[in-house]
């Protein structure tokens, strides 16, 4: 507990950049932040925004141009500083899950503990399995398995050591919607027990939204915002972020007056659900021209002096196409 008290960050990324040579704009550029012990952080960006990149950079796989990587405090050595390149402390589930694929799912999840202590290993093999929901597979091998079981596995085989770091790259990838909630939850349960600080890298922004205590996000190999998620989400620094996250609608300003908004600014952003309906028939009236069925609520086009935005209704049919509307814009940024 002492130690921790001293520095509660497990990792501090310092002016991190690594371009591949081959082409102009990859890699990352220039990034800086710090996780503390415990934390579930989630990197997401675009495909080729840098994630991976990232990751690697952390576990030590690739040689950086520039800035240091610190793993409690020291700094993580690249392949060229090694013989065996990555770090100890450290489990990385990478894209290509890297299992070993003739052997049988209990085998590539037991044969990373050691041996001295047979009994054990069955238990901590067997809890996992439990954890990840693969015990029915235990026997098959990884080549008769499905995408997303193999991804299971191969998360199993990360978590049962007693690493202190898990990185994990694109862990739903391969997996169905149904299967990918579960695997969330599991994620986010299993850390809470072991105490295990993780990393998730995704293009998805619900992983960062739902799983994440930090976001950070990414955009052309850039850290353009950090933060806590509902903190990010109702505070982004650029329209980029509110489109990713939250699916926003970005109106000009000259627009925006149209709809009774005034900003100095040049945008006028806010996300569906700060649209307050109503029905009735005063001056802040909006004709719904389209309806969309979104499972537990709807989306609403709305038009108001040839201005279209979009509001979320939770009673659905509530309004219909070709209603009018009373919406008042409760909150909205400028950009
Ligand atoms: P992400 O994981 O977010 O999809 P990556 O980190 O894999 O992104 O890649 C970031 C950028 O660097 C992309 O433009 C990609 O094409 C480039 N890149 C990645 N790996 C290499 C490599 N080995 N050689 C050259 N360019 C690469
Ligand atoms: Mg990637």
């Amino acid at each position: 507990m002492y130690l921790y008290a001293v520095d509660e960050n497990i990792i501090s990324v310092n002016n991190l950049s690594k371009q591949y040579k081959t082409e102009q704009l990859s890699g990352i550029r220039n990034i800086s932040f710090t996780i503390r012990r415990g934390d579930i952080v989630a990197v997401i960006g675009e495909s080729g925004s840098g994630k991976s990149t990232l990751l690697k950079s952390i576990f030590g796989l690739l040689q950086v141009d520039e800035g240091e990587v610190l793993f409690n405090g020291k700094r993580v050595l690249g392949p060229n500083e090694q013989l065996i390149p990555g770090h100890k402390e450290m489990r990385i589930v990478s894209q290509d899950f890297s299992l070993n694929i003739y052997a049988k799912v209990y085998d590539n999840i037991a044969s990373v503990l050691s041996n001295t202590d047979v009994r054990s290993k069955q238990e901590k093999t067997e809890k996992m399995m439990q954890h990840l929901h693969i015990e029915h597979l235990r026997n098959k091998k990884i080549t008769e398995l499905s995408g997303g079981e193999q991804q299971r596995v191969a998360i199993a085989r990360a978590l049962v050591t007693d690493t202190s770091l898990l990185l994990l790259d694109e862990p739903f990838s391969q997996v169905d919607a149904l299967l990918k909630n579960q695997l969330r939850a599991d994620i986010k349960r299993i850390a809470a027990e072991t105490g295990v600080t993780v990393v998730i890298v995704s293009h998805d922004p619900a992983d960062g939204l739902f799983l994440g205590n930090q976001l950070l996000l990414i955009k052309d190999g850039s850290l353009i915002q950090e933060g806590e998620p509902s903190f990010v989400y109702n505070h982004p620094e650029h329209i980029y972020t509110a489109q990713l996250l939250g699916n926003a609608v970005v109106l000009r300003a000259a627009d925006a007056l149209k709809l009774g908004l005034s900003s100095a600014k040049e945008s006028v952003v806010f996300y569906p659900e700060w649209v307050e309906l109503k029905s009735g028939w005063n001056s802040k009236r909006y004709e719904v021209q389209d309806v969309y069925y979104k499972g537990f609520y709807e989306e609403l086009l709305l038009e108001r002096n040839g201005v279209i935005i979009r509001a979320i209704q939770l009673n659905r049919g509530e309004h219909k196409k070709n209603d009018h509307v009373q919406a008042n814009i409760g909150r909205f940024l400028e950009f």
